[in-house]
C-alpha cells in the first residue's frame, strides 16, 4: 500500500536519506522510530509531494508519488504534531470545510457521526476549536482523515505534547484504523505508544533505515534497550 524504493534525499551537499526501502501493508502500523534529524519528516514530506526525492521513488497504492502528486491525495491523510485548523470555527464546521475541501459533502449528522467515531465528546462538537486540547484537535483530525476515506495516514509525532489519557485514547484510535484495514506510517519519539500500536518498527539513523522489526517480539523496555544500541 505504501512502499518507498531506493530513496535519496540530499539538501545541498547533506544527505538526509540513504536508500529508502520501506514496505507497510495493508492494515500495517509502521512506527518509525530516530532521533532528531534522522529522515523521518523528510521520508514523510517526499509521501505527501511535499518535497522532491533526488532519486528513487515512493508510491501509495502503486501510484508514484513523483509522477502523480495530485492523485495520490485523496488517498492520504497527514496528521501532524498539531492539526492546523480555523480556531474560530467549531469542530464540526472545521471538518465540514476540510471535507468540502476534499470534495465530500455530508450532512450535520453524519460529520457529527463521524467526530463520534474518534471519540470526541458531543458537547465539543459544537464549540469553537480555540477551546479544545491538543488531543481534542487530534481527534478532528483523525475525522478529516475518516471524512476523506483516507487509506494511508501518515503521522508525524501524533502525541507528542498529549497527556496519558489523551495518548492512550489516540493509540487506541490509531489501532482501531488498523483494524479497519487503513496503512499507517507514525514517526515518532514514543516507545511505549510505537510499542503498544506498531505492527512493525522502524530506527533512521542519519538517513537510514537501520532496523525494520515486527513490533511483537519486543517490550517498550527491549526496544529502548535496542534503540540505544541503534542509534
Ligand atoms: P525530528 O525528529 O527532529 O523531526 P527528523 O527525523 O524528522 O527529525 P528531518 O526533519 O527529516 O529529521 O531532517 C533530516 C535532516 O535533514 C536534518 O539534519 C535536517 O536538518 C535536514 N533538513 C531537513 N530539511 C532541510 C532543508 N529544507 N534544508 C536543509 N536541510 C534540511
Amino acid at each position: 500500500m505504501l512502499k518507498t524504493i531506493n530513496l535519496h534525499k540530499k539538501y545541498n551537499d547533506f544527505t538526509a536519506l540513504k536508500s529508502l526501502d520501506l514496505e507497510v501493508g495493508e492494515g500495517e502500523i509502521f512506527a518509525l522510530l530516530g532521533q532528531n534529524g534522522a529522515g523521518k519528516s523528510t521520508t514523510i514530506n517526499i509521501l505527501l509531494g511535499l518535497i522532491k526525492p533526488t532519486s528513487g521513488d515512493a508510491f501509495i497504492n502503486n501510484i508514484s508519488v513523483t509522477e502523480n502528486p495530485q492523485k495520490i491525495k485523496k488517498h492520504l491523510a497527514y496528521i501532524p504534531e498539531t492539526v492546523l485548523l480555523y480556531h474560530n470555527l467549531t469542530g464540526i464546521e472545521n471538518l465540514d470545510f476540510f471535507s468540502k475541501i476534499a470534495g465530500f459533502n455530508y450532512s450535520k449528522g453524519e460529520l457529527s457521526a463521524l467526530l463520534e467515531r474518534t471519540g470526541l465528546q458531543q458537547t465539543a462538537h459544537e464549540k469553537p476549536l480555540g477551546g479544545y486540547s491538543k488531543g481534542m484537535r487530534q481527534k478532528v483530525g483523525i475525522a478529516i482523515a475518516l471524512a476523506k476515506d483516507a487509506k494511508v495516514l501518515l503521522l508525524d509525532e501524533p502525541t507528542s505534547g498529549l497527556d496519558p489519557i489523551a495518548t492512550s485514547e489516540f493509540t487506541e484510535i490509531v489501532r482501531q484504523l488498523g483494524q479497519e484495514g487503513r496503512t499507517i506510517l507514525m514517526a515518532t519519539h514514543d516507545i511505549f505508544n510505537a510499542v503498544s500500536v506498531a505492527t512493525n518498527i522502524g530506527i533512521m539513523k542519519q538517513g537510514e533505515l537501520v532496523q525494520n522489526l515486527p513490533s511483537k517480539s519486543f517490550s517498550a523496555e527491549e526496544l529502548q534497550d535496542l534503540y540505544l544500541k541503534t542509534i
